[in-house]
């Protein structure tokens, strides 16, 4: 089997989860595989070895699952964006739409201050409409970081959510469905 195929296999679909009409892509199934969700973070730490990278920046929360685990394989710090009224320290936030209504993610002010100039990977599960990661993206470059790109294990390519993101910074998905 591909890679792909492996880590394909291992993604469980939820029908009407969390609302009737949706299809949940569930990947507690890929994590509680150890072979299939080596098998991704394998594939991530090899793309991801040559870019120069100086942190990883998941998104809450399954976007911490494979950040802080590919960030430890790259010898990388980690940045949580999280959900807004999380993080303890000052913060800037990024509000975008959902279907109804608002949501909002924070990072915090000196998450990459580190490294002057430096360059992020936001990494989370999904991409359906690309509100989340775009307002991750803003946050980053905001911040006086950049954003090199966002990556996802799946990628929802029936709603446009990529194309816009793509006018931000590169996209890469994995599996796209
Ligand atoms: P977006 O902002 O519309 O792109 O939605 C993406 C966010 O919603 C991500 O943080 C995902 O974790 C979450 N999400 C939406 N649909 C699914 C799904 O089918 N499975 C897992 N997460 C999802």
């Amino acid at each position: 089997k591909t890679e792909r195929k492996i880590i394909e296999a291992s993604i469980r679909d939820i029908k009407d989860f969390p609302k009737p009409g949706i299809v949940f892509k569930d990947i507690t199934t890929l994590l509680n595989d150890h072979k299939a969700y080596g098998v991704l973070m394998n594939h991530l730490y090899q793309r991801y070895k040559e870019y120069n990278l100086d942190f990883i920046a998941g998104i809450d929360a399954r976007g911490f699952i494979f950040g802080a685990a590919l960030a430890q394989m790259l010898g990388l710090g980690f940045v949580p964006i999280r959900k807004k009224g999380k993080l303890p320290y000052t913060t800037i936030s990024e509000k975008y739409s959902l279907e109804y209504g608002v949501d909002e993610v924070e990072v915090h002010i000196d998450a990459f201050s580190a490294v002057p100039n430096a360059k992020v990977l936001v990494i989370d599960d999904l991409i359906a409409t690309g509100g989340t990661a775009n307002a991750a993206a803003t946050l980053v470059n905001q911040t006086g970081a950049t954003c090199v790109e966002a990556c996802f294990i799946i990628g929802l390519s029936f709603l446009d959510g990529i194309k816009k993101l793509e006018e931000k910074t590169t996209v890469y998905s994995l599996i796209e469905v």
